[in-house]
């Protein structure tokens, strides 16, 4: 049994209706919950959980922590009891947070482009992993010697001004390899593997949620850059 993850095709959507495939007691008031869908974003990619509700006509449970477990998605949930497994549920995320993390996570990836653009990234400076939760910062193997602070704000600056369309297609690993501006390792190879592309830069593998344009964002600050043994680590804010 599988939870098919609608968020994967359109961030934008806010409210679902599902089916519940599983259910395991968690603790007292809380349970976990496997749905057959879900726009409920799971913890990843530095891309902090959603939360929100799931409802029946006489039942409300609260969604406090969303993860992945294989090609299942466990919602857990805090309600007085829970519905019988097959039961029909609405569910709807807390929209405010999730914009949020969308607009943090799409704003790591103009940070990722506009390093990209100055030649900086994926050499020397080669991504590694990225934190988009309440202290944004995207980690680079490799330092180099030159303070690019500035010119890094002001590249992702003009990527925000120009702003840019964000799309993405389902590639297998082939086409990815081909396509993409640089591969993080330990991609799966026998699975479709969604690639995110900005307008007219280009393309990475990603499975997170990002906004439509990057007018959406906002503005981009990067306050700090720091070199940790071996590894320079951007901070940014919007
Ligand atoms: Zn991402």
């Amino acid at each position: 049994m599988t939870t098919q993850p609608l968020y994967l095709q359109d961030a934008y959507l806010k409210e679902m209706d599902a089916k519940i495939l599983e259910t395991i007691p968690e603790g007292e008031k809380r349970w976990q919950l496997v749905l057959d869908k879900t726009i409920f974003y799971p913890m990843g990619g530095g891309q902090p959980t959603d939360q929100g509700l799931l409802s029946s006509k006489n039942w409300q449970g609260k969604v406090y922590q969303v993860l992945q477990r294989g090609d299942k998605i466990i919602h857990f949930v805090e309600a007085q009891q829970i519905p019988p497994i097959g039961s029909s549920v609405q569910g709807a995320i807390n929209w405010e947070r999730r914009y949020l993390h969308m607009r943090l996570h799409s704003a790591g990836h103009v940070v990722d482009f506009a390093l990209f653009l100055l030649g900086l990234s994926p050499h020397p400076l080669m991504p590694f992993k990225g934190d988009h939760g309440k202290k944004p910062v995207i980690w680079y193997l490799g330092t180099i010697e030159n303070d690019f602070r500035e010119s890094l704000e002001k590249k992702a600056a003009e990527l925000i001004k120009r702003d840019l369309k964000f799309s993405f297609r389902f590639v297998n690993f082939d086409e990815l390899e081909r396509e993409a501006i640089y591969v993080q390792p330990g991609l799966p190879k026998n699975k479709p593997l969604r690639l995110l592309t900005l307008e007219g830069i280009g393309s990475v593998a990603d499975g997170g949620t990002q906004v439509h344009h990057t007018s959406e964002i906002g503005s981009i600050m990067i306050p700090k850059i720091e070199i940790n043994e071996g590894m320079t680590l951007v901070h940014y804010r919007i």
